[in-house]
């Protein structure tokens, strides 16, 4: 059985006081903490090889160059993807999506067509579509949610056609932790002829993601929610669909021969990585993913306990009203205090040390589904402890009294 305890040491930051207490870490959903080895790895690569990457003959630029693009197979092996060039390194989740909706509109879309997306996304998973769908005269179709939060892939049966080109959801909602039945979704959609787009920021670290199995056509995640730096993201496209589309960041890096008035561009992966990339927090986040298989499913499956008995325990107190019950849940818990505004609960958690987040989640559709403008969301990590999730519902106790005080 995985035991968070044996590979807390590797995480310096747990070891911190805030407000004179423990640090008790519970903002996962909006960005993990980096182990040791990936501290390490990054440090390393600006003492050591600090240089530019696929422009210089000189050592170290030869060096970097390796490793970057050893860090790219890392993640092809991570993701089971079939090539390496398949892997774009972009700045993060909201780089990636941006670049597939302005590429695949200025391919793919046509006035009259439709895209997809559920009102559970990120905004980064529904604004781009909304402009590239102006841009192009397209209809943005929007999948609800059930009353539980869960998608119902009916739903999305009756809305497919041949006007439909994408289909954009998450693998795991950021804001209910639902678990999106996405194997059902693709060959759905790509039984209409569409394509489908998995925004897998907070899915990636909740289990195996395998993108031939699950034969996606684009899948984008972010370094800092999978134990690596901000900053860096991934896009994995299926090679024969990135072929066909048109880079849209131009510049250094990507081009093959250029004229004072006209430029032909380089093969993939690097027509879509204009100028010089982030490249120590590439290296740091291909070590990050090593790291998390390393730990196995043990690791997911602690989480998961974790966040069981989290729901479970909440269930119990009276003032708690959890947002949503979708039938599978992962990662996140959201939840108001009866009465009292998210901002407030959280504010007086961080007194006793613990990190919670609140606010809208940057997901305003999906709250407003359930009524709400805000919610504080619960996120453990694999190195958070049981004993954590019992300081944090104590944590929780002590305050509606507090909070109760304050309205009076
Ligand atoms: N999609 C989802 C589901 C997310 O949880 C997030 C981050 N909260 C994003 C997209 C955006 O990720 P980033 O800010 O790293 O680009």
């Amino acid at each position: 059985m995985f035991q968070p305890e044996s590979i807390r040491g590797d995480f310096p930051i747990l070891g911190l006081s805030v407000n004179s207490h423990p640090l008790i870490y519970l903002d996962n959903a909006a960005t993990t903490q980096m182990p040791e080895p990936v501290l390490a790895t990054y440090c390393e690569q600006h003492r050591l090889y600090e240089a530019n990457v696929h422009r210089g003959i000189h050592r170290l630029s030869q060096l970097s160059t390796k490793r970057m693009e050893e860090a790219r197979v890392k993640v092809q092996r991570f993701l089971n993807a079939r090539y390496p060039e398949e892997i774009i390194f972009t700045s993060g989740t909201t780089a990636g999506i941006n670049l597939v909706a302005e590429s695949f509109g200025r391919a793919f879309l046509h006035p009259g067509d439709e895209i997809i997306v559920t009102n559970m996304e990120h905004h980064s998973n529904l604004v781009p579509w909304q402009e590239t769908c102006r841009r192009h005269e397209a209809a943005l179709k929007i999948w609800t949610m059930e009353a539980n939060g869960s998608l119902d892939v009916n739903r999305l049966a009756s809305m497919l056609s041949s006007k439909t080109k994408m289909v954009a959801v998450c693998g795991v909602s950021n804001v209910i932790g639902a678990l999106n039945p996405l194997d059902d979704i693709v060959k759905l959609a790509h039984a209409a002829g569409a394509f489908v787009l998995v925004d897998a920021a907070q899915a990636i670290r909740h289990g195996r993601t395998n993108v031939q199995e699950l034969f996606c056509d684009f899948l984008v995640f972010s370094g800092h929610k999978i134990m690596g730096p901000t900053g860096t993201g991934v896009l994995y496209g299926r090679r024969d669909i990135l072929e066909k589309l048109p880079p849209v960041v131009f510049g250094g890096g990507m081009v093959d021969r250029v004229t004072e008035t006209s430029a032909s561009f380089e093969s993939l992966p690097f027509k879509f990585e204009a100028g010089t990339p982030n490249i120590a927090g590439i290296i740091a986040l291909g070590e990050a993913l090593e790291y998390v298989q390393r730990l196995g499913i043990g690791a997911c499956e602690h989480e998961r306990n974790l966040i069981r008995y989290l729901e479970q325990e909440m269930r119990e107190i009276p003032e708690v009203e959890l947002v949503g019950s979708p039938r599978f849940r992962v990662g996140v818990l959201s939840f108001n205090l009866q009465g009292f505004s998210a901002f407030d609960t959280a504010a007086l958690l961080d007194k006793l040390g613990i990190a919670v987040r609140s606010g809208h989640h940057c997901a305003q559709p999906a709250l407003r589904h359930f009524g709400l403008e805000g919610a504080v969301r619960v996120s453990p990590a694999f190195y958070n402890t049981q004993e954590e999730m019992e300081a944090f519902l104590d944590g929780l106790r002590r305050v509606i009294p507090l909070l109760k005080g304050t309205k009076t």
